[in-house]
């Protein structure tokens, strides 16, 4: 009998416990101490970006970047409808409205044609998601904006360690979000980073992030006391969780390659079957330097898919799909009443399949590429 492969597991071991014990001993467990400094400077020398602050998590810090956006009731705020829900939310949240955009059918990413004609007075920001680790067009996108005087958040919850022509994502628009959670590249459970290279948008994230106070500017000495400035709310990370990303960031290297391992390993297995136009691969355009965040391929029609899924969890292997689109849930449909079509969203998320992938199954990977081969073949039985 094969082994069974989970779809995700943390790649956390002795060296955090380890980091975890050292930072308990430490007279502050609280937020903003020296461990989540440290973390910071490190992520804005390796990230070039300005400022980095962490966070309790990525939907914090897209709820802060609506905040420090002043996104408000009458604002369109640009997304794709396939994407993870606090995307959507921290515009909701606000008062604002979601407007979805198309994606590109290869990539999974803002199309930005599509992106163009949505585009109306009411519009504010573009939000980017940067789908399983690799890039939107962000030439594209950034001149858009700047065209339309919008702002450009990047949600790269999912692009930790990942480039856009040598360049980090989520440090390309005003503001990127990244994600720490157990589910993602680089963790400590719980976790989220706000980069901004603008010193404006950083001063008000500061403030947002610590209650609507001016208390960083306390602690730094710029002030005698510090008091309540604006709105916000409780948006730091312990001290104690930026231990853990002290020791993940020193893993990063060895975390992408063999996340990328796993990545080239089902490519190639799944390369026969692609070739014969039974499944869709996965693209990584030339811009994009992925961190292979996610494995997803596509089939025909959502009937094979649930066969597929069936196949693989009966031989052991738990694959998984995403997302219900945005604007089909419950939420867009009744309350957003969104009435746009959006085809490749649609057709993309009925039909895509992601298979286990993280550091750990690196030396397995070509093994279970070729048991999916196998379980493919058996279920899939008319071409594209
Ligand atoms: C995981 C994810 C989030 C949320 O991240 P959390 O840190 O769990 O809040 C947001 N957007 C996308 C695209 C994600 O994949």
């Amino acid at each position: 009998m094969p082994s069974t492969i989970p779809f995700n597991s943390p790649y956390v071991g002795a060296e955090e416990a380890a980091a975890v014990a050292k930072a308990i001993a430490q007279p502050i467990l609280h937020g903003d101490g020296p461990i989540s400094r440290s973390v910071e400077v490190y992520m804005e020398q390796w990230l070039q970006v300005r400022h980095a602050f962490l966070t309790t998590s990525c939907t914090h810090a897209l709820e802060m970047a609506m905040i420090a956006l002043g996104i408000r009731a009458g604002d369109e705020v640009i997304m794709p409808s396939f994407t993870f829900v606090s995307t959507a939310n921290a515009v909701v949240l606000r008062g604002g409205t979601p407007v979805f955009a198309d994606i590109r059918p290869d990539t999974l990413t803002l199309d930005v044609v599509d992106v163009a004609r949505r585009i109306t007075s009411a519009t504010k920001a573009i939000v980017v998601v940067h789908y399983a680790g690799v890039s939107a067009d962000m030439d594209e996108i950034l001149d858009l904006a700047r065209k339309h005087d919008l702002y450009v958040v990047e949600d790269a919850a999912q692009a930790v360690d990942a480039r856009y022509k040598n360049r980090y994502l989520g440090t390309l628009g005003d503001i990127g979000c990244f994600s720490f959670h157990d589910t993602k590249n680089i963790t400590c459970g719980e976790g989220g980073a706000f980069l901004t290279q603008r010193d404006d948008v950083a001063q008000m994230a500061e403030r947002i992030r610590e209650k609507g106070t001016n208390r960083s500017a306390f602690l730094r000495g710029e002030i005698d006391k510090y008091s309540w400035v604006s709105q916000g709310s409780s948006y730091i990370q312990s001290d104690i969780l930026a231990a853990l990303l002290t020791t993940q960031f020193e893993k990063r290297d060895i975390i992408r390659t063999r996340r990328k391992e796993v990545w080239e390993a089902y490519y190639d297995a799944l390369t026969p079957l692609a070739d014969a136009g039974e499944i869709i691969l996965p693209t990584i355009p030339p811009h994009s330097s992925s961190n292979y965040h996610i494995f997803f391929f596509r089939v025909p029609s959502p009937e094979q898919r649930s066969r597929v899924l069936d196949a693989l969890r009966v031989e052991g292997i738990q694959a998984t799909f995403h997302y219900v689109p945005l604007h089909s849930s419950p939420y867009g449909r009744k309350v957003l009443k969104y009435e746009g079509v959006l085809p490749n969203t649609t057709k993309c998320s009925d039909t895509l399949i992601r298979l286990p992938i993280y550091p750990q199954l690196a030396a397995e990977s070509a093994d279970v590429g070729q048991r999916v081969a196998t379980i493919l073949k058996r279920n899939i039985l008319y071409p594209v």
